[in-house]
């Protein structure tokens, strides 16, 4: 049942589970824990629709790259799923077994552990059962690139295709307008005892379950656990420590352009870093699409330009008659854009900033920060690309200057894939939550979401995510019908 928490405050007295968030992987873990048996809360601190009120509990700061964290995400039931754009491409075993540069561990688990689960998160984005993450077109002939697989969701918007399933399973409560504030946390049992909830109007409950589990998204998970007093006290969560560390997006580079050689395969081409790209260069994985402006014809800037020149102001400097020409694209030119891994790195971090936001939570600054390692990603795909483009005569390439040279500023966007926050690892050494999604130190708060990738691969994050949503559901049933004897 969905009930308005700014009108309805019938909380039961305690539930199994207390969820906060309900974006994909809230909703997953919410239905597929209630399909159990099992008593659900499910907070959602946003209403039915979009409102200016929730989503200014986004505000945050920014010191590092742009990231437009208060726009890219959504406050409200369903989460970021209610503009997110459906594309999806599974993890490989490669992004388990190989370590990210430095020195921060990649996953503490195999692909295996999550392999099993594709076919269900396949089934929740409404992928066709079995379908294959087929190729859009052929690969390139140097070995480093493959074709890019994907399928592509419809996309599935979570509030609205589970509107019938978060009303009607039994056990079940959701409530909107619910908006976590604190976890209460006693040191002594190594529990979470509560959940503090708010309305609009600042009246704060106490939500007690056997077991919580943060799905807020990357940013806010780790503004939910470094704002706990408790947690801190107790020393689980450390200011200076890993949790908030690691934000990772993936990289959204303009490489450059390129004109077709001839007006054959004028069709947009995805390609795909292979692994034995990932073993020779010791970089990133990325996704490169190569796609034209508008139709091809033959030498399309030649053409261009030579019909520019026809008609000059003859009262054009050369200076700037060479920088419009440096930066001018035209029909038959294409660009080139990609999604790239970053590493994983301490400097890339969520911390807390003194101002709160009116329910009285500390607000969060986000330095999103590139290392070194990164540059050399982006260089070598960018390189790499433009000289199989030239081996197999397809074309020319025009890389931006900033890809091979590292010393001139990086031009960028995101893709608003948030990731890392609350890094999976084996020990605490490295990482918040340990390989079943518990926060390390904890008995009974789990972590859903993007914010425990230890490595982000180059793969879109929300099918994966949810590989790791069901995962944690079953673990959570099985681990609590053990420990109850239940037979639910
Ligand atoms: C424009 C755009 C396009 C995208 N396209 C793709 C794509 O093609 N493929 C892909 O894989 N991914 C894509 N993504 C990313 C995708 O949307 C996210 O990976 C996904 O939504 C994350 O799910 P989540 O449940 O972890 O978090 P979210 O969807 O962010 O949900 C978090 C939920 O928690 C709630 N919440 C937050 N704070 C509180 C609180 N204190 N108390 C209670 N509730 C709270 C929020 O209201 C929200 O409902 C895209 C994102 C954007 C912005």
């Amino acid at each position: 049942m969905i009930k308005d928490y700014q009108q309805q405050k019938t909380l039961r007295d305690g539930y199994d589970f207390c969820i906060i968030g309900a974006g994909p992987a809230g909703i997953t873990l919410a239905l597929r824990l209630a399909a159990a048996g099992w008593n659900v809360m499910l907070a959602e601190g946003g209403g039915h629709e979009y409102s200016p009120h929730s989503q200014g509990l986004y505000q945050c700061t920014s010191t590092g790259l742009e990231l437009y964290a208060e726009e890219t995400r959504l406050r409200y039931l369903g989460g970021t799923s209610n503009h997110w754009a459906g594309r999806c491409r599974p993890f490989t075993p490669s992004d388990f077994a190989i370590a990210p540069p430095g020195d921060l561990p990649g996953w503490p688990i195999p692909y295996s552990e999550i392999e099993g689960y594709l076919a269900a998160a396949m089934e929740i984005v409404d992928l066709p059962s079995g379908a294959a993450f087929h190729a859009m077109n052929t690969g390139l002939s140097g070995g480093e690139f493959e074709p890019d697989r994907f399928l592509l969701s419809p996309p599935t918007r979570f509030a609205q295709k589970y509107a019938t399933a978060l009303n009607e399973t039994a056990g079940l409560d959701v409530f909107i307008n619910c908006n976590c504030v604190d976890l209460e946390f006693d040191k002594a049992s190594g529990q979470v005892m509560a959940a503090v909830v708010s309305d609009y109007d600042r009246h704060r409950q106490r939500v007690q379950a056997r077991h919580f589990i943060l799905a807020t998204g990357a940013i806010e998970n780790a503004r939910q656990l470094l704002n706990s007093e408790t947690l801190l006290a107790a020393g689980i969560v450390d200011k200076q420590g890993l949790t908030g560390c690691c934000f990772m997006e993936h990289l959204n580079i303009d490489m450059g352009t390129f004109i077709l050689k001839s007006d054959q395969d004028k069709e947009m081409r995805q390609y795909y870093t292979t692994d034995a790209f990932v073993a020779e260069y010791q970089a990133g994985k990325g996704n490169v699409t190569a796609a034209l402006l508008s139709d091809v014809q033959t030498y399309g800037r030649t053409a261009e330009v030579k019909h520019f020149l026809e008609n000059l102001a003859c009262d054009m400097g050369v200076a700037s008659k060479i920088e419009f020409f440096a930066k001018f694209s035209c029909p038959g030119d294409g660009v080139i854009g990609t999604m790239i891994e970053q590493f994983p790195n301490r400097q890339s971090r969520i911390s807390l900033l003194d101002e709160k936001d009116e329910l009285g939570v500390a607000k969060v600054n986000v330095n999103w920060a590139l290392s070194d390692t990164d540059r050399h990603t982006i260089k070598c795909i960018g390189t790499e690309l433009a000289k199989q483009f030239a081996d197999m005569d397809l074309g020319y390439v025009k890389l931006n200057d900033f890809v091979y040279d590292t010393s001139v500023p990086l031009k960028m966007a995101p893709h608003a894939h948030h990731m890392g926050t609350t890094r999976m690892a084996a020990s605490p050494e490295f990482g918040v939550v340990d390989a079943d999604c518990k926060v390390f130190g904890t008995q009974n708060l789990y972590i859903a979401g993007s914010s425990i990738f230890a490595k982000g691969g180059a793969s879109n994050p929300t099918m994966p995510l949810l590989q790791f949503a069901v995962r944690l559901a079953d673990h959570l049933n099985e681990k609590l019908k053990s420990a109850t004897g239940a037979t639910v």
